[in-house]
């Protein structure tokens, strides 16, 4: 196993989690671009959004609604939050197991670089 979100899951690395339930973890990224970057995952390997099926479709809503929540428990709910899935090169993915950014605590620029 070579993924290192995977190895996340496993506990095999370290991370601060901040939510563990059957099928999500959500834990703080190492290199945080605001005050709150929470990551979301899914416990399953996915490589990208391109591999998500309808299958997928209860994993993707509890991915958005667990954000909207820790973004809630965090006190950013009024404020406002932004989730991102990067995919692939151009959106500047750089770990290939899905992953959505949920991003808090400061005014986020638009449109993103
Ligand atoms: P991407 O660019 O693929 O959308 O985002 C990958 C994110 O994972 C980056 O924000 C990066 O800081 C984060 N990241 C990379 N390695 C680690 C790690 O070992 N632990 C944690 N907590 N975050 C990581
Ligand atoms: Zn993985």
């Amino acid at each position: 196993m070579s993924c290192l979100f995977c190895k996340i899951v496993a506990g095999e690395i370290p991370a601060k989690r901040v939510h563990e339930d059957d099928d999500l973890l959500a834990f703080e990224d190492i290199n945080p671009q605001a005050p709150l970057h929470v990551l979301v995952i899914p416990k399953r390997h996915i490589p990208t959004l391109n591999e998500m099926s309808a299958a997928d479709d209860a994993l993707v809503g509890q991915l958005t609604r667990r954000a909207a929540a820790i973004a809630k428990e965090r006190g950013f709910d009024g404020s406002g939050y932004r989730t991102v899935i990067n995919c692939n090169r151009d959106a500047g993915q750089t770990v290939f197991h899905i992953h959505l950014h949920l991003l808090a605590g400061r005014s986020l620029g638009w449109p993103p670089g």
